[in-house]
């Protein structure tokens, strides 16, 4: 199943239909994206049975983030060998940080290029369906509700201004975190956890990889994080990004207002973002 967040309200999406939920669902499930995961299991048994006829032609371009506010987004670095090394930092451990929920942004949205390094990242992202504390990784995909794109946009400068490195805040200026177009259930993949995804700069591959070259797989991420905190029903963890980023070229490269950013997850989709002068509303 794909799910979507269609100008606002929560779609079922069937090829090139969709299916508005509340609707279809006669109020049993209400339009917002977000809610319905704190009823993840409920609406996963209704979906199945469904009447979908009521489905629809729509505008992609009224897509918006599928997870437009979760209450916790956690985002891992250095989670891909070859991506630590190119940073000069192999062997780590993969780090934590956040992506401030404001940084969050549509599948095709304007990204406002803020000033200083702006690079690119693309991502896996997850999405968690109920509580999760103390979950063991042979159990981890239980709270999966799905996956999606994300592009980890980052502003190297602020990023790496102080004698500690800002994680968070350099990447969470607004619009940071483009993702979607949708969620797709993890039962739509062949393997969801081999998964070819990619970087394109005005066309140009920047980043090819696959999600088995992870450090920590989806399920160990999962089990490590939810041994100290508890996951809520559509918390994100965007689980790192493999080599290609600007910053670990040379010379470096980064993003100029008129580029054009395609990220994008075999299987999932892809987000479309243009580097646009700021500033844009809020
Ligand atoms: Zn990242």
């Amino acid at each position: 199943m794909r799910i979507a967040n269609l100008s606002g309200r929560l779609v079922i999406v069937t090829g090139s239909l969709a299916v508005d939920v509340e609707t279809a669902s006669y109020g049993a499930f209400g339009s917002d994206p977000q809610a319905v995961f704190d009823r993840w299991h409920e609406f996963v048994g209704w979906a199945a049975v469904a009447d979908l006829t009521s489905a629809t032609p729509f505008d992609q371009a009224h897509l918006y983030a599928p997870m437009p506010c979760p209450r916790q987004l956690f985002a891992i670095g250095l989670n891909y060998r070859e991506h630590s090394a190119e940073l000069g930092l192999i062997d780590e451990a993969p780090i934590v940080f956040t992506k401030f929920a404001s940084s969050i942004t549509g599948p095709y949205a304007d990204v406002e290029h803020p000033g200083g390094e702006l690079d690119w990242e693309v991502e896996l992202v997850v999405v968690i369906s109920r509580r999760a504390r103390r979950v063991s990784e042979a159990s981890a995909w239980d709270y999966v509700a799905g996956l999606t794109v994300g592009q980890d946009v980052s502003e190297r400068m602020t990023q790496y201004a102080g004698l500690l490195p800002q994680y968070s805040l350099g990447k969470s200026f607004a619009g940071f975190a483009p993702m979607g177009p949708w969620i797709v259930t993890p039962d739509e993949l062949v393997d969801p956890t081999d998964l070819a995804l990619e970087c394109r700069v005005n066309g140009s591959v920047v980043q090819n990889g696959r999600t088995s070259e992870m450090i920590m797989s989806v399920a160990s991420l999962i089990a490590w994080l939810s041994e100290t905190v508890t996951l809520y029903p559509g918390d994100l963890i965007f689980t790192g990004t493999p080599a290609g980023v600007g910053f670990g070229m040379s010379p470096p490269q980064f993003l100029s207002v008129g580029d054009e950013l395609l990220t994008r997850i075999e299987g999932i989709g892809e987000l479309r973002n243009r580097i646009v002068a700021g500033p844009l509303p809020d």
